[in-house]
C-alpha cells in the first residue's frame, strides 16, 4: 500500500484514490452485507457498504426471491433480529404477507388458502405439508426498506462500486479497489466482510476456497393473473388441472412442484423457475447463455398460457424477468470450520454458534477464513461443504449470518483484538441483546456432539 493515505499502489503500477476509510467495510449489499452493516453501525463502528447494483437486496431484491423461509424448527422462531425488522418494516408497508400463527398447521383448508404464498414447509414429508412461518415479500418493498436502514444508520453506501481486488498487507486485508464509472477506487477498512455471495474478496485475498455449484434459474414475474380464478380450477377440477400444470412445468423446463407463487401484489405471481443445469454463476459467458436460455424457456411458456385455456392465466403477461440471474453456489469458504451435510441434516450444536436457520446451527468458524486476518464472511459462501451449502443457504439464516458478523467485527475493533479472538460467549450475548438468536440455547432436537464443538 502507498504511504500516502489518499492513494493505493496498483501492483501493476499507477494509483488509484481512496475514496473510503471505514471501521468496518462490508462489500455486497444482498441480505447479509446489509444486515453486516446494520449491526455493525449500530454497534459504533463507522461503516462503509459496498454494491455493484443501484440497489440493495442482492438475490432478495435484483433476483426476485420472494419468500423468506427456513426460520423456524416447528416450535419457535430461529432467525430473528434483523430479518425480523425487514419482515415488519414491509408488512407494515402491506409489502409482506405471512400465515398468522393460528393457520400454521397441517390441514387441507390452510393448504388451500396458503400454500401458494409459498409458505408451507417444503422439507416436510407429510402431505399436505404444514404450513409454517414464512414470508412472501415485495422486492421493492426490501430495497426501500433497506434505503431507510442505511439512512437511519448512517451507513455509507457506495453503490455503483464493483469490487475488483483485495489489499492485502503480510497476510491482513486492509481494503479494497472496485470499478466504477469514475474509474477504479480504494476503500480501507479496519475489518471486511466479504458478502458478495461468491466470495469474490476472500478468494482474492487469498483464503482457500471450493468451487461449488448449483442449478441456475431465471427468476420471472406475471401479470394479469386472475389467482383466484387459477386456485378455483387447481382445486375444482384437479384432474384437468394437473394435466395443464404438467404440460406447463414440460415448458418451463426445470421448476419446483409450484412453478408460480403470489406476490403481495394483486394478480402478480413470481415464478421460481427455469431451472437450468451445466452454468457457472461466475463465467461470464454461462451467465450470459443462461440469460438467453431462460428467456426462451419462459417466452415458450408464456406462448402457449396465451393459447392454452389455463384458467387465470388468459390474460397474463411478463411483468419483468429478474435484473440478477439466480445464481445459488459458486465457491464455498474452506474456512476454520467447514460445516457438513451431516451437520445440517442432523441439526449438530456448536457451542460457539452465532446463527440459526430453520433447525441448524452455524459456529462462528464457519465465517472465519484460514489465512487471511481481519476478514470475515457472511452469507451463502459460508464454510461449508456443496451439499451442506445447498439445505442452509437460505435468505433468513444468511441474514443472521451477517448480523454475527457485522457485531463480531464491532467487538474486535473495541477489544483491539483480531477476529479470530473475539470473545464468542460476549458475542453470543451482544446478538440476544439486539433481538437476535445466535442458538447458543440448543433446541430439545439438537445433537450435541462433543467433537463438533
Ligand atoms: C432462484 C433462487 C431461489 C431461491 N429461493 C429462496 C427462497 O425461496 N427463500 C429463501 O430464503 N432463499 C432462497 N434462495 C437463496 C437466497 O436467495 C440466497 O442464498 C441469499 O439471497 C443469499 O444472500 P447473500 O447476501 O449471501 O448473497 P446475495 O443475495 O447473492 O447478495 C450478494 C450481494 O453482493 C453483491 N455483489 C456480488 N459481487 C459483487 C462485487 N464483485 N462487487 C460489489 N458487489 C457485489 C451483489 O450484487 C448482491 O447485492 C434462492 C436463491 C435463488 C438463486
Amino acid at each position: 500500500m502507498s504511504t500516502n493515505p489518499d492513494f493505493v499502489k496498483e501492483p501493476a503500477g499507477g494509483q488509484v484514490p481512496v475514496v473510503a476509510h471505514a471501521d468496518v467495510l462490508v462489500i455486497g449489499g444482498g441480505p447479509a452485507g446489509t444486515s453486516a452493516a446494520i449491526a455493525a453501525a449500530r454497534n459504533g463502528a463507522k461503516v462503509t457498504l459496498v454494491e455493484r447494483y443501484p440497489y440493495l437486496g442482492g438475490l432478495a431484491s435484483g433476483g426476485m426471491v420472494l419468500v423468506l423461509d427456513d426460520m423456524t424448527n416447528g416450535s419457535e422462531i430461529t432467525v430473528k433480529g434483523i430479518c425480523q425488522e425487514f419482515i415488519d418494516r414491509m408488512a407494515s408497508k402491506d409489502l409482506a404477507v405471512y400465515p398468522p400463527e393460528a393457520d400454521r398447521r397441517v390441514d387441507m383448508a390452510m393448504w388451500q388458502k396458503w400454500s401458494r404464498w409459498g409458505v408451507h414447509d417444503f422439507h416436510s414429508h407429510q402431505k399436505p405439508q404444514p404450513i409454517t412461518y414464512a414470508v412472501a415479500f415485495d422486492p421493492d418493498g426490501w430495497k426501500r426498506v433497506s434505503c431507510d436502514l442505511i439512512a437511519e444508520n448512517k451507513i455509507d453506501l457506495r453503490m455503483h462500486s464493483w469490487f475488483s481486488r483485495a489489499i492485502v498487507e503480510d497476510g491482513r486485508i486492509t481494503g479494497v479497489v472496485c470499478e466504477s464509472k469514475a474509474g477504479r477506487q480504494a476503500m480501507m477498512g479496519r475489518i471486511v466482510i466479504d458478502a458478495t455471495g461468491d466470495l469474490d474478496v476472500a478468494a482474492s485475498a487469498g483464503a482457500p476456497f471450493t468451487h461449488g455449484s448449483f442449478i441456475l434459474t431465471t427468476v420471472f414475474r406475471l401479470g394479469g393473473v386472475d389467482t383466484d380464478a387459477a386456485e378455483r380450477f387447481q382445486y375444482g377440477e384437479p384432474e384437468a388441472f394437473q394435466k395443464l400444470d404438467r404440460e406447463a412445468k414440460r415448458l418451463i423446463g426445470g421448476a419446483w412442484e409450484m412453478w408460480w407463487l403470489k406476490t403481495p401484489l394483486p394478480g402478480v405471481v413470481w415464478c421460481n423457475c427455469p431451472h437450468m443445469s451445466g452454468y457457472d454463476g461466475i463465467k461470464v459467458e454461462d451467465l450470459t447463455r443462461a440469460e438467453f436460455e431462460g428467456r426462451k424457456r419462459i417466452y415458450a411458456l408464456v406462448d402457449w398460457l396465451r393459447k392454452t385455456p389455463l384458467p387465470g392465466f388468459e390474460k397474463c403477461h411478463v411483468v419483468d424477468v429478474a435484473p440478477q440471474t439466480g445464481v445459488r453456489q459458486t465457491r464455498l469458504l474452506d474456512g476454520e470450520y467447514v460445516v457438513t451435510k451431516e451437520d445440517v441434516a442432523e441439526r449438530v450444536h456448536f457451542a460457539d454458534s452465532v446463527a440459526r436457520g430453520r433447525d441448524y446451527y452455524t459456529p462462528y468458524r464457519a465465517l472465519l477464513p484460514r489465512n487471511v486476518d481481519q476478514m470475515l464472511v457472511a452469507g451463502r459462501h459460508y464454510s461449508a461443504t456443496s451439499a451442506a451449502q445447498k439445505t442452509s443457504r437460505e435468505i433468513p439464516p444468511c441474514m443472521a449470518m451477517g448480523e454475527a458478523a457485522g457485531i463480531a467485527a464491532t467487538m474486535a475493533l473495541g477489544a483491539n483484538a483480531t477476529v479470530r479472538a473475539v470473545d464468542v460467549n460476549a458475542l453470543q450475548r451482544k446478538i440476544r441483546a439486539a433481538g437476535g438468536d445466535p442458538g447458543d440455547r440448543p433446541a430439545p432436537n439438537a445433537k450435541i456432539l462433543q467433537a463438533a464443538e
